[in-house]
């Protein structure tokens, strides 16, 4: 009898638990826990939207957690949207260990200033090229900076793809993820493909998602297309442009590919599992 009793509670207690899980999971997807290997990037200022509670502004900015680590990766062109935006996506400011800026245009370097009053005990990764008064701003806050030219490894598995580009040098994210690399993008001023081909040949790895500003507004639909074409000569698995994208430009990476085009914009959550 009392085996019996035992069991029953047994059972009753892997029920809740599972209940738990499952809820948890669907309650809140950008509170999920993050599993050794799996990638989450919630974007926390865009000017496309998905979530209507979060505000849209011009600009990108994007949280990348692992295991390990939280990066903010460009800071949108205001700090009170950028702070107001993360909370409401549960990304609190101060769980952040680093900040990367993708290139020196104010829609992501903006909000920067606003966000280190919030949180200082961090390392800015900035393109070498951007000038001294951002150094000096900064060091200001009573945060460290780290110059970037070459491509490294940043933290744990996240590394940037180094300053590309001529008149407007801008770096990337390369996250490493057990699916392949995924590449965020600011503004992709040197070009969105010329990006992925630099990060595939300094990962040697395939990539499964580019997700970002493309900066094809107002490209004509020929070249688009081309674009798309080449996504597909890359071997890219899924893409989530926003930002300075262009309207035709997702329609036409979303006819390609389909269920592997994500609606990207400010709230949006992807989470690589
Ligand atoms: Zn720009
Ligand atoms: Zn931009």
């Amino acid at each position: 009898m009392k085996t019996h009793l035992a069991f029953i509670l047994f059972i009753l207690a892997v029920f809740t638990l599972l209940s738990f899980l499952v809820l948890g999971e669907e309650g809140d997807r950008a509170q999920r826990v993050i599993a050794s290997g799996e990638v989450s990037l919630t974007v926390v200022y865009d000017n496309y939207s998905v979530d209507s509670d979060l505000q849209t502004s011009w600009g990108f900015g994007c949280v990348v957690k692992t295991e390990k680590t939280m990066v903010l990766f460009d800071t949108g062109g205001d700090g009170s949207i950028l702070l107001s935006n993360m909370k409401k996506v549960g990304r609190v400011p101060g769980d952040v260990d680093v900040v990367a800026i993708s290139h020196v245009h104010g829609d992501h370097v903006g909000g920067l200033a606003g966000f280190l009053e919030e949180n200082n005990q961090v390392t800015v990764y900035i393109p070498a090229s951007l000038p001294d008064s951002t150094r000096e701003m900064i060091g200001r806050k009573g945060a460290r900076y780290v110059d970037i030219t070459e491509s490294r490894r940043i933290v744990d598995d996240v590394h940037t793809a180094g300053e590309l580009g001529t008149w407007i040098k801008e770096q990337s994210l390369i996250v490493e993820s057990t699916h392949g690399l995924i590449i965020v993008t600011g503004c992709a001023h040197p070009g969105v493909v010329n990006i992925v081909k630099k990060a595939k040949a300094y990962r040697e790895e395939e990539v499964h998602l580019v997700m970002g500003g493309f900066h094809l507004m107002g490209t004509p639909e020929g070249e688009l297309l081309g674009i798309v074409d080449e996504f597909r000569k890359m071997n890219v698995n899924k893409v989530a442009p926003s930002h300075c994208s262009g309207d035709l430009c997702r329609e036409l990476f979303e006819e390609e590919y389909g269920e592997d085009f994500i609606d990207s914009g400010v709230g949006r959550t992807i989470l690589i599992d």
